[in-house]
């Protein structure tokens, strides 16, 4: 019941690669997993918290971040896991909010701090340890936390804030063991299918594969990055090459360089790599895993990234923040026979579909998606008001997403309950017109949401980047596939990009307030 249990039997892994890394000068590390474990034991002593303060991970992805997390939990406090991104005024926002004992920072991200005007105990992790001020206070003994008890907080992860403001959902030892326990099924399950389909014993195709390695692409203070791409690869005995921050050229060289075997992503990262880096030549033939989730993966890009990487099996995955991560998988011909599915309801979870009354939909309805399970959340991290709002009376997380569920089990995601327009009494998913219009030629990116309107109550517009094509053709696509009150009032064009959060989801709330702008209107 304690997440240090898990980590401990990562030693096992012994001097083999863990992490490769890239410093901002280009130089290259290369931390063995023995190495991380001598780098937290280090760091242990140097905490000086007890069972419960709650320690603030503030850096790019880095080797430092993840040994600030192994030291946090290590010590029995509760990492909070702040966006990096974030500036003065937010970053001091979320620490002020956490009240930590102490903040583990990179330096760039300290002097933010220091500059939003934070005096608390701050440790610089990428500075030798000596000489800092917080150095005095070692040796003195270290009181031994023992194990935390499976209610005990773990970490608090911030959601995306796709919706409105983040929240941080407070995660225990038992959510986080469970959530990862959940997807390592998944992956024994593909390998137990393999080993059916080739008449091989499992244990042969254990014995003969070789270290894996994946693309740390993620944040690392998101759920995907944590979970997915950090821990997940600890315990399996993985190789992680980070990347500080998206780069769909830097990522096609490592996959190269590296030889990565393994990889999840956001849509767009994919499209990226598809489309803005030079693919040319690149040899790709590394990758035998390539994850989506977060969003919907459009049935095109799919097909694309199948033709590139024929070797590579596709999964696609459904879940939150608040749910230690994934909710619903799937790998393999799982997926690609229900492509337009987020993938099956994980074993170790439980959904339901509930109409806004609350009674529970038929089977293939469509409804909140709720979920229960020892992965979901505590709560919102000082925030009662929300957290009773996140469950049903009678315990289940409400996600806030429209969907169904299918006989066997797979989830088809319609929208998020926010994001859908109520236009003239007549109800439409923003994300069922996004794909609609993402299929047209000539689109790029694409977004649609709702605005105020006197008469509808709400009107149905979108922001597009698109070449070939006007206003009047795009409307036309839409009226001509769907309903046609569901094609868009206006449509925009956008010079640039969407706005995207850290997560590459357009940015609605940015957009919505974009709109009177992009059509000039004061
Ligand atoms: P906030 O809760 O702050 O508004 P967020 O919901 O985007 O932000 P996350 O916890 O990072 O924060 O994202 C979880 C959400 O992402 C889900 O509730 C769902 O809306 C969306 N999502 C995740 N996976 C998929 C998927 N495969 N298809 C469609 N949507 C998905
Ligand atoms: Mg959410």
């Amino acid at each position: 019941p304690d997440l240090n249990l898990m980590i401990e039997s990562a030693r096992r892994h012994g001097d083999k690669t863990f992490v490769v890394d890239f410093s901002s000068a280009g130089e290259e590390r290369r931390l063995s997993f023995d190495q991380m474990f001598a780098w937290r034991d280090q760091l242990v002593p140097m905490l000086h918290i007890q069972r419960g303060d709650r320690v603030a991970i503030c850096m790019r992805n880095r080797a430092e971040w993840m040994v600030a997390f192994m030291a946090t939990i290590k010590a029995g406090g509760v990492a909070a896991l702040l966006n990096s991104r974030g500036s003065p005024a937010e970053l001091v926002a979320m620490i002020e909010d956490v009240t930590p004992a102490l903040v583990l920072a990179d330096t760039a991200r300290a002097e933010l701090i220091r500059a939003g005007g934070f005096a608390g105990r701050m440790l610089d992790l990428t500075k030798p340890f000596d000489g800092q001020e917080i150095d005095r206070r070692a040796g003195e003994p270290v009181p031994d936390p023992g194990l935390a008890k499976p209610e005990d907080p773990c970490a608090i992860l911030f959601t995306s804030g796709t919706t409105g403001r983040v929240k941080g959902a407070v995660l225990t030892h038992r959510s986080l063991i469970t959530g990862l326990m959940a997807t390592q099924l998944t992956g024994v399950m593909v390998l137990h299918n393999m080993a059916r389909a080739h008449g091989i014993p499992v244990e042969t195709i254990m014995a003969n594969l070789p270290q894996q390695a994946t693309l740390l692409v993620y944040p690392l203070f998101h759920v995907s990055g944590l979970g997915s791409s950090f821990l997940s690869p600890l315990f399996a005995g993985t190789k992680v090459v980070i990347m500080r921050r998206w780069d769909a050229d830097e990522a096609v060289r490592l996959i190269q360089a590296e030889q990565i075997t393994q990889f999840s992503a956001v849509p767009t990262m994919l499209w990226d790599m598809l489309h803005k880096a030079k693919l040319g030549a690149a040899d790709l033939s590394s990758l035998r895993n390539i994850a989506s989730g977060g969003q919907a993966l459009p049935v095109n890009l799919l097909d694309e990234i199948r033709s590139v990487c024929p070797q590579a099996v596709m999964g696609t995955g459904y879940g939150m923040t608040e749910a230690s991560g994934a909710v619903a998988q799937a790998v393999g011909e799982d997926f690609i026979r229900n492509r337009a599915s987020a993938g099956r309801v994980l074993q170790l979870a439980d959904v339901r579909i509930a109409a806004p009354d609350g009674t529970l939909m038929p089977q293939g309805d469509s409804g909140e998606i709720q979920v229960r399970g020892a992965m979901v959340m505590q709560g919102y991290w000082n925030r009662p008001e929300e957290t009773a709002a996140a469950f049903t009376a009678d315990g289940w997380l409400r996600t806030g997403d429209v969907g169904y569920v299918d006989g066997e089990g797979y989830v088809f995601i319609v929208d998020r309950v926010k994001d859908m327009v109520i236009s003239g009494g007549e109800n439409i998913y923003c994300a069922e017109v996004e794909r609609v219009m993402g299929e047209m030629p000539g689109m790029i990116e694409c977004a649609a949401f709702g605005i105020p309107d006197e008469r509808l109550g709400e009107l149905l517009v979108a922001v597009v980047v698109a070449q070939d094509t006007d206003e009047a053709a795009i409307k036309q696509w839409v009226g001509e596939r769907l309903a046609r009150y569901k094609a868009p009032a206006h449509v925009a064009f956008s010079p640039d990009s969407l706005p995207r959060n850290h997560l590459g989801k357009v940015d609605k709330i940015k957009l919505r307030a974009m709109w009177p702008h992009l059509f000039g209107v004061q």
